[in-house]
């Protein structure tokens, strides 16, 4: 099943929400069942996964603007684009939370913020590195506790981090980090 399916599902069968997206297919060929093999490799990566559930707990309203948006990616993609790169460029905290949520959702860890909240966390440090302190033009993000050790990606889990830092830390504990620093 792929998001596009969903959507146009969706659209037919307005009061079924979910078993066209859950749906169990029979298996006739190996020819077949490779290709649905591939199709339930793709539905478990993060993106594809998420798109799904999100299309399928959308409410009406936001569907219709969800299908426009996909409407317009196939019959003008060059315009779509554009679109999105401008989306992007007014938008930089959304872009910013999505790469840390789309991190999290591969490490299957739990958690988000908000746009207004990352906000307010970056102003909070105006411009430091958590880490070293030092003033830096365009901050990093960093969780405090690495996904992979259990972190969240709650905004309590997020500091700002210059490159340096950000690089070196990788997936070390807090602690160890802060110890190696100064060894
Ligand atoms: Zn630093």
């Amino acid at each position: 099943m792929n998001p596009d399916k969903c959507l146009a599902y969706r659209k037919a069968f307005p009061k079924d929400k979910k078993s066209i997206c859950n749906k169990k297919y029979s298996q006739k060929s190996s020819a077949k069942q490779k290709r649905l093999e591939a199709e339930r490799k793709r539905k478990e990566k993060p993106e594809v996964r998420d798109r799904i559930r999100y299309l399928a707990n959308l409410p009406q309203n936001k569907l219709k603007r969800a299908e426009k948006q996909l409407e317009r990616r196939r019959s003008d993609p060059e315009k779509s684009r554009e679109i999105q790169r401008r989306y992007r460029e007014k938008n930089p905290e959304r872009v910013r939370m999505w790469k840390m949520r789309r991190r999290a959702l591969e490490n299957n860890a739990e958690g988000s913020f908000t746009p207004q909240e990352l906000r307010e966390k970056l102003a909070e440090y105006s411009g430091k590195c958590h880490w070293c302190g030092s003033l830096t033009d365009k901050p990093e993000l960093d969780h405090l506790i690495p996904l992979s050790k259990g972190g969240s990606n709650w905004i309590s889990n997020i500091v700002p981090s210059c490159v340096s830092c950000n690089r070196r830390k990788s997936n070390i504990m807090p602690e160890e980090f802060l110890a190696r620093q100064f060894a």
